[in-house]
């Protein structure tokens, strides 16, 4: 077996006027993320850490918020052509390890969900995702509540010719 790990980042502004996706779960609260697609911060950190793993460049490279197409996309589609390149190399998901830190809304009670929603797009069972909450004990601008940001580990695994 070879083994490829990659990491994730991303923060979006909070702002009304916006439903709020993380992991492709709407979380229900009167913010939403901002951003050329629907700002699902989670999401994008997770290709982001998929795109690492294979040395594929970043979202930004594959995607770009100049293009018209990609405006107001769900970033699910964005997740599923991303593992499809993961795929394509010969890849598969071993596990995720995720951290979102938000002041508000509170996560703990949506984790579940979100759990269940990233393994909904990646055809994987919900045990290789782990999704943790924490705040950002008020400090900086996510602790004013006017970002969410969020770190992904991804773990990828593929079989050796003849094992
Ligand atoms: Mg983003």
């Amino acid at each position: 077996m070879s083994y490829r790990i990659g990491m994730g980042y991303d923060i979006h502004r909070l702002t009304e006027g916006r439903k709020l996706f993380i992991g492709g779960f709407e979380v229900p609260y009167f913010k939403g993320l901002l951003g050329h697609s629907d700002g699902d911060v989670l999401l994008h950190a997770i290709c982001d850490a998929m795109l690492g793993a294979i040395s594929e460049g970043d979202i930004g490279a594959h995607f770009p918020d100049t293009e018209p197409k990609f405006q107001g996309i769900a970033s699910a589609e964005l997740l599923i052509k991303v593992y499809e390149l993961v795929k394509n190399k010969g890849y598969k998901v071993v596990n995720i390890d995720t951290v979102i830190i938000a002041q508000e809304p509170v996560l703990a009670p949506f984790k579940k969900n979100i759990q269940n929603s990233i393994a909904e797009i990646l055809d994987i069972k919900t045990e290789f995702i782990s999704v943790k909450a924490k705040t950002n004990e008020g400090l900086g601008d996510i602790g004013k509540k006017e970002a969410i940001a969020t770190y992904t580990v991804v773990l990828l695994t593929k079989e050796a010719k003849g094992e």
